[in-house]
């Protein structure tokens, strides 16, 4: 037998590109098209390079009590991590462990299946109805677990609370994890339920609504049980999960409420531009709360599309996947940036709508 026998073999998660050429409209990974709030920058300049030859703070207690009180919590409700990809990763490997299937649905972030396959953890995907609405019914039966992205990606679709709140009531014998990477661009949270339920575990992120993707931070709140036991594997996996600066950036993001608020703000309002101005160019999309609308066309393909604003140096995302292949998701950008991709839609449907005329109807007949 071989090493390569051994190996834990895993088919990676396929990331959204990060093109080296600045000229081109990024709208394919949800970033955030504004700078992180001027306290961030403030504290990477001030930071003290010399204390970087310790190790930082392994509870990350600065950012943990900022996030506490941003939240009405307290610190033992709250858990750091390197974005919440590594909370998420965290979390399945702390608390799916019982052998029954966890529990998703069909179409959502596909980090959850990865992580699922690296753990050997047994998983069951739950078809969405045709409106891409969860069915609630689906997981009022036996698990392992469920996690749910509410808003969902990548289809941008919000869950009634009720639903969810009733998901939760139902199983308090499996944590429920609610992925709220998008619920600050006006979507509820299920925050306030964690008072109530033990076993919800709430995880956000400052990826997306505070412009710090490059920084990595994310986080977990939930009960002081779930807590600690998100703990005690961090540290037996790794002590010092996040960096000095990072921590330091995270702190200073928490500060300033009023720039995240104008910030989150300013993407809905060029989200609801976008949604009009998409419709009126012949696109449906199941509404949405977050910086990114789930688009497909009524008559020309996603990926005829696609490659028409790759062309135009305009990335999107696109899945060849079933049920999600005809469907494009457009993250919200600057003004400008969703002005030059509309303009490109534009020209070129109307382009194509002149090219479908029948060769010798000059518009004037009949
Ligand atoms: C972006 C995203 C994440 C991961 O974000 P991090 O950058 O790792 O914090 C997690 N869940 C969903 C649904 C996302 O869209």
């Amino acid at each position: 037998m071989s090493w390569e026998d051994c190996v834990r073999r895993v088919v990676p998660y396929v990331a959204g590109e990060q093109p080296k050429n600045q000229n081109v409209v990024k709208l394919n990974t949800n970033e955030n098209p504004y700078p992180p709030a001027p306290g961030v920058a403030r504290a990477i300049r001030e930071f003290d390079y010399n204390t970087l030859r310790k190790y930082p703070d392994p509870d990350v207690s600065a950012l943990v009590s900022a996030l506490a009180r941003r939240h009405g919590l307290d610190s033992s409700q709250v858990f750091v991590g390197v974005g919440s990809d590594d909370v998420l990763a965290m979390s399945f490997l702390t608390f799916f462990t019982s052998g029954k299937p966890v529990l998703f649905p069909d179409i959502t972030y596909s980090f959850y299946d990865v992580w699922a396959e690296l753990y050997r953890i047994p998983y069951a995907r739950q078809p969405l109805d045709e409106d891409f609405c969860i069915r609630k019914e689906d997981y009022l039966k036996e698990n392992g677990g469920i996690v749910i992205a509410n808003p969902n990606a990548p289809t941008g679709v919000m869950a009634d609370r009720a639903v969810l709140e009733e998901i939760i009531r139902a199983n308090p014998d499996s944590v429920v994890i609610i992925d709220e990477a998008y619920v600050d661009f006006g979507a509820r949270s299920c925050v306030p339920l964690i008072e109530t339920y033990g076993n919800l575990l709430v995880v956000q992120t400052f990826s997306k609504s505070r412009s710090l993707a490059g920084m990595r931070i994310g986080y977990a709140m939930g009960s002081r049980e779930l807590i600690r036991y998100l703990n005690d594997v961090k540290f037996s996996f790794n002590s010092y999960t996040m960096g000095a600066v990072a921590i330091a950036a995270g702190v200073a993001s928490v500060e300033d409420e009023a720039y995240f608020q104008e910030t989150t703000e300013r993407v809905s309002a060029t989200r609801e531009r976008t949604k009009k101005a998409l419709a009126g160019l012949g696109f449906v999309f199941p509404d949405t709360k977050t910086n990114f609308i789930f688009a497909a066309h009524r008559t020309v393909p996603a990926k005829e599309i696609f490659e028409v604003l790759r062309a135009n140096e305009i990335y999107v995302r696109h899945w060849d996947k079933p049920r999600i292949s005809n469907y494009l998701r457009i993250s919200i950008g600057t003004d400008e940036e969703m002005d030059r991709t509309l303009k490109v839609l534009e020209a070129y449907l109307q382009k194509k709508a002149c090219g479908m005329r029948p060769p010798h109807d000059d518009g004037q007949r009949g």
